[in-house]
C-alpha cells in the first residue's frame, strides 16, 4: 500500500536481493546516547559500566598528561588537571549512580541527565569564566560516553513490538562491526535488512551484514534525513537503491522479484552435492568465509569444500574479557569438528582499524590503560600481525588454542597483513614457541599444521617470491589489497566511489600473486569479497585462481557460474584485461554488469 512521501536513495548494495520492512531509525552510533530502562538485577552491572567509563577516561587523561612534550604550553597540563578534577567531582561521579539505582536507567542516560543538571547550575553562576566551564564538563562527559560506547556490551535499542508479520529495516548513520555482532545474537528481532549513511561495501560492517544474509545498503547519504520512523522501505540491493514508501504497483513488483529469488535459491540448492568444475573439467575449490563458529553450519549447508577464512577476531570483540585459551580452543575445535576433515583456515587475530576491542579489554592488555585508539590512521596502525607481535601473550595464547584444535580436524593458520619478511619470520617463531609450550605441557597438536600468509598489502603482492619461500599457502585479501593499493579507507563512504577493484594496479597485483604462487607450487586463494562476485569469477579463473573463499551464500551461485565457463576462454579474457589500462575498456571486456565508479564530485572553481 502506498503511503506518505515516495523517495529513492542510492548507496552501495551489500548482500544481493530485496528486503521489505518498516524503518526503525537508530541513534548515531558512539556518541549518541542510548537511553533504555534496565531491570533491577542489572543495576550493579550498569553502575560497574559507569565506573569503568570513568576509570577509562581517568587513565586516558593521566596518559595524556604523562606524555606532554617538554615544550608544550603550561595551559595544556592545567587543562588536563581541570578535566581530571571535573571527573572526580562527586556531582558528576556520584549522582548518576543514584539515578541508575532509583530510576532504573542505563549509565549513558543517567550521565546525560546529570550533565544537564550540572550545566543548569553553571548557567546560574554570575562569573563568565566559570559559566564557560560548563563546556569543559560537557567535554568530560562526552569522553565518558565515548568510553562507554567502546566498552559497550549489548545495548542496541530495538523496537520490540511490530504489527504481526512485519519486519524491520534498521536505518543508522553507521553500525560498528560490534553492533552487527549484537544483531546476530538477537533472535527476538525480525530484521529484514539495514541501511547506513556511512560505510563502504567491503567495510567489516558490510561483511557481517552479508554473514547475516540480509540485504543492505551502505553509504546511503542523508538516509536519516529522508526516512522517517515507520516508513515502508524496500531495499533493492541489486540496484543499489532504497525506495521509501513505494507505490502499490512497485510493492507488487518487488514481491514478485522476491518470489523469483526464492525459486532461484531452490534451483541452486540442487548443485550442493556436485563438485565445482568448469565446462572443460578444471576442478575449483569453493571455500567459505566465516566470522563465528556457528557460521560453520551455513558453510556446510552451502556445500563448502572447507573454511577458507575464519575471521577469529570476532571472538574477541564486543566483550570486556578476552577469550581464554580454552574458550578459543573450543571455538576452533567446534569448527574443525563440524567440517569433518575438510580444511579449516583460521586467521590469527586481525584486530585494529574498524575492528576494535572494547576499552576494558584493551585495558586488560595494558594498552594505554583504556585510552581511545590513539592512531589517526588506524588502518595503517597497529593492526593484525602488528598487533599480535606487540602483545606476545595474546598471540601465543591464540596460537596454542589453534594448534590444539588441529588435533580434531585439518586446521591451518593464516597470518593477516604481512608486509615484511621479518614479520613472517617472527610469526613462524611464535608458532614454534607455542608448539614448545604445548610440548612442555604435554598437550597434543598436529605437527604438520600449515602456516600461510595473507596478501593484503601491495608490498606483499610485490614480494611473492620471498613469501612463498617461507609460507605454505597464500590467501589474497582483496578488500584490504584494494584499500591499501588505492589509498581508500574501505569503511569511508565519502571515498567509496574511488574503491575500484578493476583498477589495473589492483588486477596486476592479484594476477602477480596467483602467478607467483603457481610458479613455486604454493596454493593461492582469494578470500576477499571479490571471490564471491559473480562478475569476477571468469577473470579470476583466467588468472589461474583455483581456490575461491567467500561468504557461504555466494558459493552455489559461483559454482553455477563455473559450470558454464571454460578455462581456455577465461585465460584469454584475463590476458586481454591485463593488457588494458583503461578501466572503461576493462569493464567492456568483462561485459561488466555494474556501472564504473562515479567520478569524484568536482566542485567548479569560480
Ligand atoms: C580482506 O582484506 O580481503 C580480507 C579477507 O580480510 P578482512 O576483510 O577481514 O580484512
Ligand atoms: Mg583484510
Amino acid at each position: 500500500m502506498a503511503e506518505g512521501r515516495r523517495d529513492t536513495l542510492t548507496g552501495s548494495g551489500v548482500t544481493r536481493g530485496i528486503a521489505i520492512g518498516r524503518a526503525h531509525l537508530l541513534a548515531r552510533s558512539e556518541l549518541d546516547v542510548r537511553q533504555y530502562s534496565i531491570e533491577r538485577r542489572d543495576v550493579v552491572h550498569e553502575i560497574g559500566r559507569l565506573t569503568s567509563g570513568f576509570n577509562a577516561v581517568r587513565s586516558e587523561l593521566d596518559h595524556l598528561k604523562s606524555n606532554i612534550s617538554a615544550g608544550a604550553p603550561s595551559e595544556v597540563a592545567a587543562f588536563l588537571d581541570l578535566h581530571r578534577m571535573i571527573l572526580d567531582d562527586a556531582l558528576l561521579a556520584e549522582a548518576p549512580r543514584d539515578l541508575i539505582r532509583t530510576r532504573l536507567i542505563n549509565a549513558e542516560w543517567a550521565l546525560t541527565i546529570q550533565l544537564e543538571e550540572v550545566c543548569r547550575q553553571f548557567q546560574a553562576i554570575d562569573d563568565e569564566y566559570l559559566r564557560e566551564r560548563s563546556t569543559d564538563v560537557r567535554h568530560v562527559v562526552e569522553r565518558v560516553l565515548a568510553a562507554l560506547a567502546q566498552g559497550r556490551p549489548t545495548t542496541m535499542a530495538l523496537p520490540r513490538k511490530l504489527a504481526p508479520g512485519e519486519r524491520i529495516v534498521l536505518v543508522a548513520r553507521d553500525l560498528a562491526p560490534a553492533d552487527m555482532l549484537h544483531l546476530k545474537d538477537r533472535a527476538d528481532v525480525d530484521l529484514a535488512g539495514f541501511v547506513t549513511e556511512l560505510g563502504g561495501p567491503t567495510s567489516h560492517t558490510a561483511i557481517l551484514a552479508r554473514s547475516l544474509g540480509l540485504p543492505a545498503l551502505v553509504g546511503a547519504d542523508n538516509a536519516r534525513k529522508v526516512i522517517e520512523e515507520g516508513d515502508l522501505l524496500v531495499i533493492d540491493a541489486d540496484a543499489d537503491i532504497i525506495v521509501v514508501n513505494p507505490s502499490a504497483e512497485e510493492i507488487a513488483d518487488f514481491h514478485r522479484r522476491v518470489r523469483e529469488q526464492n525459486e532461484q535459491r531452490v534451483q541452486l540448492r540442487k548443485l550442493k552435492g556436485r563438485l565445482a568444475r568448469t565446462s572443460d573439467g578444471m576442478a575449483v575449490e569453493l571455500l567459505a568465509n566465516i566470522e563465528l563458529p556457528q557460521d560453520a553450519r551455513d558453510a556446510l549447508e552451502a556445500g563448502a569444500d572447507g573454511i577458507g577464512l575464519f575471521r577469529s577476531e570476532f571472538l574477541f570483540m564486543d566483550r570486556n574479557e578476552l577469550p581464554s585459551e580454552d574458550e578459543q580452543y573450543e571455538a576452533y575445535a567446534r569448527v574443525a569438528r563440524a567440517m569433518k576433515g575438510k580444511p579449516v583456515v583460521i586467521r590469527t587475530l586481525d584486530i585494529g582499524a574498524d575492528k576494535v576491542l572494547t576499552a576494558t579489554a584493551r585495558e586488560s592488555l595494558g594498552m594505554g590503560r583504556g585510552a581511545p585508539r590513539p592512531e589517526s590512521n588506524p588502518a595503517l596502525g597497529l593492526r593484525a600481525i602488528r598487533y599480535c607481535l606487540a602483545y606476545p601473550e595474546l598471540f601465543l595464547t591464540q596460537l596454542r588454542a589453534i594448534l590444539r584444535a588441529s588435533e580434531v580436524g585439518t586446521v591451518r593458520i593464516l597470518v593477516p597483513m604481512l608486509a615484511h619478511a621479518h614479520e613472517i619470520e617472527q610469526a613462524l617463531a611464535f608458532v614454534a614457541r607455542a608448539k614448545e609450550q604445548l610440548k612442555e605441557r604435554k598437550q597434543k597438536y598436529d605437527g604438520r599444521v600449515l602456516i600461510g600468509g595473507m596478501i593484503e598489502v601491495p608490498a606483499a603482492a610485490l614480494s611473492v617470491p620471498q613469501f612463498v619461500e617461507k609460507l605454505k599457502f597464500l590467501s589474497i585479501g582483496t578488500n584490504d589489497l584494494i584499500q591499501y593499493t588505492l589509498a581508500i579507507d574501505r569503511s569511508d563512504s565519502s571515498v567509496a566511489h574511488l574503491y575500484d577493484h578493476l583498477h589495473p594496479a589492483v588486477l596486476h597485483l592479484i594476477a602477480n600473486t596467483i602467478k607467483g604462487g603457481a610458479r613455486a607450487g604454493v596454493p593461492v586463494a582469494v578470500c576477499g569479497e571479490l571471490a564471491g562476485e559473480l562478475d569476477m569469477t571468469e577473470l579470476l579463473l583466467g588468472m589461474g585462481l583455483r581456490q575461491f573463499s567467500m561468504h557461504p551464500s555466494q558459493i552455489l551461485p559461483v559454482k553455477e557460474q563455473l559450470f558454464g565457463l571454460s578455462t581456455k576462454d577465461a585465460t584469454r579474457l584475463a590476458a586481454r584485461v591485463l593488457r588494458e589500462s583503461d578501466p572503461i575498456k576493462i569493464r567492456a571486456a568483462l561485459d561488466y554488469r555494474r556501472e564504473p565508479p562515479a567520478q569524484s564530485p568536482v566542485r567548479s572553481v569560480a
